[in-house]
């Protein structure tokens, strides 16, 4: 018998995703998401009945009071299913805002956008890049809020807002101290109810080939003469960016292990193909020498990355983002680069069936090449790392 205070919790949640959510898969592939969200609603509504509901969240907000590195654990679980993290109120970009709303949310702010989010009555997005300056460089942006009255009134273009297709509210990172002499001090973020005038969803990006809807959607969004109260501010003027980095390392940490859960039924696909294809009468593929090196290669890899993110989580819940900073970095770029490689295998394991929409694996290896680009790409993430033990060496080199 296990010793493991949480292998009842995950054998619960496994069951559920092997009995509940799986059989969802093939029309959540094939058919509009919008479609399917009724039955995904009473799946959900069976998490809460089975004390399963928001495993992030603190007990008094109606989760299951788990740390990180616990939900790290649960949400591996989660990841074996496209559909798990949704079923379970823990998708991104929800479970950010969560955190930050959590931590610097005013009582009001909380009472108004906090507290449907933790019911899943609602969902929200994320507003930060602008596809006219890079990304990977967060405190570089046009977009603006000027205080006019008691009002901000926001003006600026973004784009890859996940989620925003549906979603009740954004939080909007915007410049609101253009002259403070740091850039890192320079924005702030804004909550902004998606049906305020001046909130132009412009489109859905089509991504990988599909349209992309819903809760599925990285929409791009022009903010013009947008005017929300004061009030909306989250956190203090001038401290967006901090906030974002604490909202980024609790997340990854998310990703991670939601990329794990991935590998792993990848691996099992793989494994089981490997067995059961024959090449010849009594030749099973897994028979060849190479297949045998990408399941011995991918057992390797996916074991490796769980370790190294249960340690960055375990830093994380007891000395802060902060101080995992290089822990932080390596899973990131690390665990992306296991999850593709392990993708490819299983795809070609399955030979020309591996491509098809028949599978899962295909939507992953869409959905997933994102993985290396989001929340900072490999390459921001290997200079962090770099410049830790350059610096340790006399070289301090500048982003
Ligand atoms: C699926 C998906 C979902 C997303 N969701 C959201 C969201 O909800 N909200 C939001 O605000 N944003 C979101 N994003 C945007 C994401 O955060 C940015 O794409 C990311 O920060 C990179 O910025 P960029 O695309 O502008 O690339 P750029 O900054 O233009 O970089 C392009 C490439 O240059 C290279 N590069 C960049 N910096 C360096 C460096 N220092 N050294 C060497 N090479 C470098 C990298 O290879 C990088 O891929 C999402 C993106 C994707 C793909």
């Amino acid at each position: 018998m296990s010793t493991d205070p949480l292998s009842a919790v995950l054998e619960q949640i496994r069951t559920f995703i092997r009995e509940e959510a799986l059989p969802l898969e093939s029309d959540f592939l094939h058919r509009p998401f919008r479609e399917l969200l009724p039955r995904l609603h009473e799946k959900r509504d069976r998490v809460k009945a089975l004390g399963l509901w928001s495993p992030h969240l603190p007990i008094e907000l109606g989760g299951q009071g788990f740390t990180l590195p616990n939900f790290a654990r649960i949400s591996e679980t989660l990841g074996y299913s496209p559909l798990g993290h949704f079923l379970f109120n823990c998708q991104a970009p929800d479970v950010g805002n969560m955190e930050i709303l959590m931590e610097f949310g005013t009582p009001e702010q909380k009472e108004t956008w906090l507290e449907p989010l933790t019911r899943g009555e609602v969902r929200s997005c994320f507003s930060m890049t602008e596809p006219d300056f890079a990304g990977s460089n967060p405190a570089w942006m046009e977009t603006r809020a000027r205080k006019d009255g008691g009002d901000y009134v926001i003006d600026g273009r973004k784009w890859f807002t996940s989620a925003a297709d549906g979603a009740a509210f954004a939080i909007v990172m915007a410049i609101t101290n253009p002259e403070a002499e740091s850039p890192y001090a320079r924005a702030s973020q804004i909550i902004v109810p998606t049906n305020t005038p001046g909130f132009h969803r412009v489109r859905n990006t089509p991504i990988m080939g599909e349209s992309g809807e819903d809760y599925a959607s990285h929409s791009e969004i022009i903010y013009k003469d947008c005017r929300v109260p004061q009030k909306n501010l989250l956190g203090q003027e001038g401290k967006g960016f901090e906030i974002a980095q604490l909202r980024l390392g609790p997340g990854r940490i998310h990703h991670c292990m939601r990329w794990i859960g991935i590998c792993e039924r990848a691996f099992d696909m793989m494994c089981q193909r490997a067995a059961t294809r024959l090449l010849a009468p009594g030749k099973p593929l897994g028979s060849r020498q190479i297949v045998q090196e990408w399941i011995a290669d991918s057992r390797a890899e996916i074991n490796a990355s769980r370790l190294l993110v249960l340690q960055a989580a375990e830093k994380i819940e007891h000395e802060g983002s902060r101080a995992a900073r290089e822990e932080i970095s390596i899973i990131k770029f690390y665990v992306a680069n296991v999850l593709q490689r392990v993708l490819d295998r299983a795809i070609q394991t399955h030979g020309a069936l591996g491509i098809t929409d028949d599978l899962v694996l295909s939507y992953w290896y869409r959905h997933e090449r994102a993985a290396r680009i989001y929340d900072g790409p490999d390459e921001v993430h290997k200079s962090v790392v770099a410049r830790i033990h350059l610096k340790k060496h006399g070289l301090s080199v500048s982003i």
